[in-house]
């Protein structure tokens, strides 16, 4: 399958402010976000037009910048209207939303404090394709090949560009070994999380999941644990030791872009069937997001 470059496509992005040409939203090489990882970005999903709880996605993405040490120069008012202006541009009804904040070229040094604060939103479409039967089927993990830092380590709360290399190289040789993503640790050999999914598993019919301590406590998994408390299943979150996998019953992961996908292993030594609470969950969060039935 050819790729279609990002870089290279029709369409508009909103770029500071405006919407542009796709192609014209560039950054220069000097940009001290390229350099230095001075970005924040959020992953959001379009149904029918509307963004799945895009007040809490900007909320996180201003909330991410703070973390970084700047602010957004955009009212979160201003970015809300702003998405639904780029899905409309685009004229996209199921799709991905793609905002980011970075520091711009007017300083190229491990100080930054005087450089433009940026924002654009960019949006395509991300049709849901996978059948009830085969999204059941779950996916292989391996181990990650990087454990999550320590919150006194780096800024962990963040959704910010540079908390992703390590998922990057994670993935990739995840990827190279022939699974689908990795599981990664935290600092301490808890489990964390995959590499942009939170994990949830399944022991004695209970849903226990790792406390969000040290890596991104998603909005999927919070709208999840929501589902599953009115459905009266007990959510514990607490620090998970890699071992306790051979208690799982059923395993699965949650993320804007995930959505909840079962997982049928672990490193090629836990296996797991995606079962009834997985089932379920996937049927809630379905509706909860106004997905049309499949
Ligand atoms: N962890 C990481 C590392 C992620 O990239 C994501 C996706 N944003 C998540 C967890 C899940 O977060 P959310 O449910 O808010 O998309």
């Amino acid at each position: 399958m050819a790729l279609i470059p990002f870089d290279d496509r029709d369409g508009f992005i909103w770029f500071n402010g405006a919407l542009v040409p796709w192609r014209e939203a560039k950054v220069h090489v000097l940009s001290h976000a390229l350099h230095y990882a001075s970005a924040v970005f959020e992953g959001e999903r379009s149904y029918g037009g509307t963004v799945f709880k895009l007040v809490e996605h900007t909320e996180r993405l201003r909330a991410s910048a703070h973390l970084l040490g700047f602010d957004l120069p955009y009212s979160n008012e201003e970015i809300n209207s702003a998405t639904a202006q780029v899905l409309n541009a685009n004229g996209i009804v199921d799709g991905y939303v793609r905002p980011i904040a970075w520091r711009g070229s007017e300083m190229m040094g491990v100080s930054a404090q005087a450089t433009r604060i940026n924002l654009a939103i960019a949006a395509w479409a991300w049709p849901s394709y996978f059948s009830p039967e085969a999204r059941m089927k779950g996916i292989n993990l391996a181990w990650g090949a990087y454990r999550r830092p320590a919150p006194d380590t780096a800024p962990t709360a963040s959704k910010a560009a540079g908390l992703y290399m390590i998922c990057t190289i994670s993935k990739h040789k995840a990827e190279d070994e022939g699974y689908h993503d990795a599981l990664m640790l935290d600092y301490r050999g808890y489990l964390a999380e995959a590499t942009g999914a939170n994990l949830f598993l399944v022991i004695d019919g209970k849903i226990h999941t790792p406390t969000p301590d040290c890596f991104l406590n998603g909005i999927t998994r919070q709208t999840v644990i929501a589902l599953a408390k009115a459905r009266q299943i007990e959510v514990i979150e607490r620090h998970i030791q890699p071992a306790e996998l051979a208690n799982a019953t059923e395993v699965f992961l949650t993320g804007s872009a995930a959505e909840v996908t079962p997982v049928g292993s672990v490193a090629g030594e836990y296996h797991f069937t995606p079962g009834a609470i997985t089932a379920a969950l996937i049927a809630d969060y379905d509706k909860a997001v106004g997905k049309s039935a499949t």
